[in-house]
């Protein structure tokens, strides 16, 4: 919200705020080096597993690199939770902030999606997304966003003062433990901010205040993904379902979410390489 001060502004403010913005990164030379090899690629690729995410829960997966996976919309329009770790080393793991910073507040086809420091890495590239179509709507907001963080008990707790125990990040967090045999305390220190696949979202005209509105995701539509490095992934069918009235309860309809992984055709991908991590020496000024 801005400041409601009686500080007046100087004589050369329309100077000031005339300055020409200036895009942070300029990613164009990120995007996808051969979209054409990874559109090859996933022209003649076979389904080799497939997970059902249940309303109100989530699941872990994983998804071998060269692979694709797709998150799927079932019965309903549902809004989905993602969390991606590098799967021998769960340190890595997905860099909302900065793939927001790199990309965009939503992400599309080309985008990447990027690692923690001090990795910085794409993790995985998305190839296809049935809503390309949607863009940006007359209220700025577009689709899957990397602005949200998740639904979770604890921000609940402090705005409603109740406890709700299937917010996105409790549901990850047991997802987690159920796959690795950790604790679900210790996997929560593992559950990061998400891509928020499927929801729509922008920031508000006047006061710039984070909104949702209902996702215009139907049965069928789904994104796909290409996994950049061995992928440990979770995802949770958010309470909020279709984002449209509220979350971190039990009263929206909810949906359950497919996630399906694909195995391309061997040596469709011989010439693709799994990215490095970052070569920044981490001296850090120091010798
Ligand atoms: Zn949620």
């Amino acid at each position: 919200m801005p400041p409601t001060t009686d500080v007046s502004p100087p004589s050369d403010a329309a100077q000031r705020r005339a300055k020409p913005p200036v895009v942070v990164y300029p990613v164009e030379t990120l995007r996808l080096r051969d979209m054409g090899m990874l559109n090859a690629a996933r022209e003649n690729m076979a389904r080799i597993d497939e997970i059902i995410v249940p309303a109100r829960d989530a699941r872990a997966f994983r998804v071998p690199k060269g692979h694709f996976f797709r998150v799927i919309s079932l019965e309903g329009s549902q809004v989905g939770d993602l969390n991606l770790w590098n799967a021998q080393d769960l340190s890595e793991q997905f860099f909302s902030g900065k793939t927001r910073a790199l990309h965009a507040t939503h992400v599309n086809v080309g985008d990447r999606l990027w690692s923690s420091l001090p990795n910085l890495r794409p993790m995985a590239t998305i190839t296809h997304d049935t809503l390309a179509w949607y863009g940006w709507d007359d209220d700025g907001a577009g689709i899957h966003d990397v602005i949200g963080t998740r639904c979770d008990p604890y921000t609940n707790r402090l705005l409603k003062g109740d406890d709700y125990h299937h917010c996105c990040h409790s549901n990850l967090a047991r997802a987690l433990a159920a796959e690795t045999g950790m604790t679900v305390q210790d996997a929560e220190s593992h559950v990061h901010d998400v891509l928020n696949v499927f929801m729509c979202t922008g920031f508000t005209k006047d006061t710039h205040r984070y909104f949702m509105k209902a996702s215009p995701v139907r049965p069928g539509d789904f994104i796909e993904f290409f996994a950049e490095i061995d992928l440990l992934a979770a995802l949770s069918a958010c309470p909020g379902g279709d984002c449209g009235t509220g979350h971190s309860s039990d009263e929206a309809k909810c949906y359950p979410l497919l996630v399906q992984i694909f195995q391309p055709d061997a040596g469709s991908l011989s010439d693709w390489r799994s990215p490095d991590k970052s070569t920044y020496s981490r001296a850090h000024g120091l010798s």
